[in-house]
């Protein structure tokens, strides 16, 4: 991740939007929801956190990463402030990610965010009942819109520690600074080794081209990937775990990159992974509701994968 991403992205769909005269609903959803997200990381203070280089080495060791819930550095009244903003955002679009839950659709009820649900999310435990869903849609969209609220914290977190990183070290197929999982990868430009970029903190970190980062299977029996006609793009797959990850070659791309724009232009992708009957593993930005909606509206312009 660079700095400055979300700004370039801000402008990029800004000229888009200028240049076709609207955004489709989901990048205007995105754009809605970064332009918060950028506004509120510039509150943030990067949090001052610093490691020995033992105390890397031990953790790396461990599978250990940098911050675990208590570590967080969190200004709690502005993150509930943008749990509300972004919860009118996400309810601004049923179409995409159907109804929200009862509790945060009260119009009289201020919708809140309980110490005790954020550090379910975090650890990655199930949420506790404190915000009332009443099915499992609701509930991946309560986390959706959690995700959502508390990437600019995690993302500032990423910003001041991920030079403690040593990539060569770590190799393991979840985030070396929050533990998140990963919903995207890329080949670089240099060598085409692979790294995968962190659902939560936008992180990214070497990793195995041949082996499953969900599952941690090397079994070249049961993993593959399929690729576009430009062979940009890859669709990795696993069939122990069914789980998939989209990719982006760099040594194949034109210009400029932004990856976490990439989540969203490659919606057909995902499209076809689910009909293939692979799942994601990252619960990032929507997920289920994202893809129905493309799946519905199908263009038939999608990138044919083989
Ligand atoms: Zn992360
Ligand atoms: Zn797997």
């Amino acid at each position: 991740m660079t700095t400055g991403t979300d700004s370039k992205i801000l402008r990029k769909l800004e000229e888009q939007q200028k240049k076709e005269g609207s955004l489709s609903q989901l990048l205007e959803f995105y754009q809605k929801l970064l332009r918060i997200q950028t506004r509120v990381g510039k509150r943030i203070d990067v949090p001052n956190l610093s490691f020995t280089d033992d105390d890397i080495n031990a953790r790396a060791e461990q599978g250990k990463p940098l911050i675990g819930f208590n570590d967080l550095v969190l200004n709690w009244s502005l993150l509930r402030d943008v749990f509300v903003e972004v919860t009118a955002v996400f309810a601004d679009y049923p179409e995409l990610f159907g109804r929200l839950p009862k509790s945060l659709r009260e119009p009289k009820s201020h919708p809140s965010l309980p110490k005790k649900v954020v550090k379910a999310w975090f650890e990655g435990a199930k949420l506790p009942s404190t915000i009332a869903v009443d099915d499992v849609n609701e509930y991946l969209l309560l986390e959706a819109i959690i995700q959502a609220a508390l990437r600019p914290f995690l993302i500032s977190h990423c910003k001041a520690l991920l030079g403690f990183v040593k990539q060569e070290q770590w190799w393991r197929g979840y985030c070396p600074i929050c533990g998140g999982n990963p919903d995207f990868a890329f080949l670089d430009k240099e060598r085409g080794a692979r790294w995968l970029l962190c659902s939560r903190c936008d992180a990214e970190w070497l990793f195995r081209r041949l082996e499953c980062p969900y599952c941690g299977t090397q079994d070249q029996g049961v993993l593959a990937y399929f690729t576009d006609d430009e062979g940009l793009y890859r669709l990795y797959v696993c069939e122990r775990c069914q789980h998939y990850l989209k990719a982006i070659d760099l040594r194949q791309a034109g210009g400029e990159v932004l990856l976490p724009l990439e989540r969203f232009l490659t919606l057909d992708i995902d499209i076809q992974a689910h009909k293939n009957g692979y799942s994601p593993c990252a619960k990032a930005g929507g997920g289920e509701g994202m893809e129905r909606q493309w799946g519905g509206n199908s263009t038939g312009k999608g990138r044919k994968l083989r």
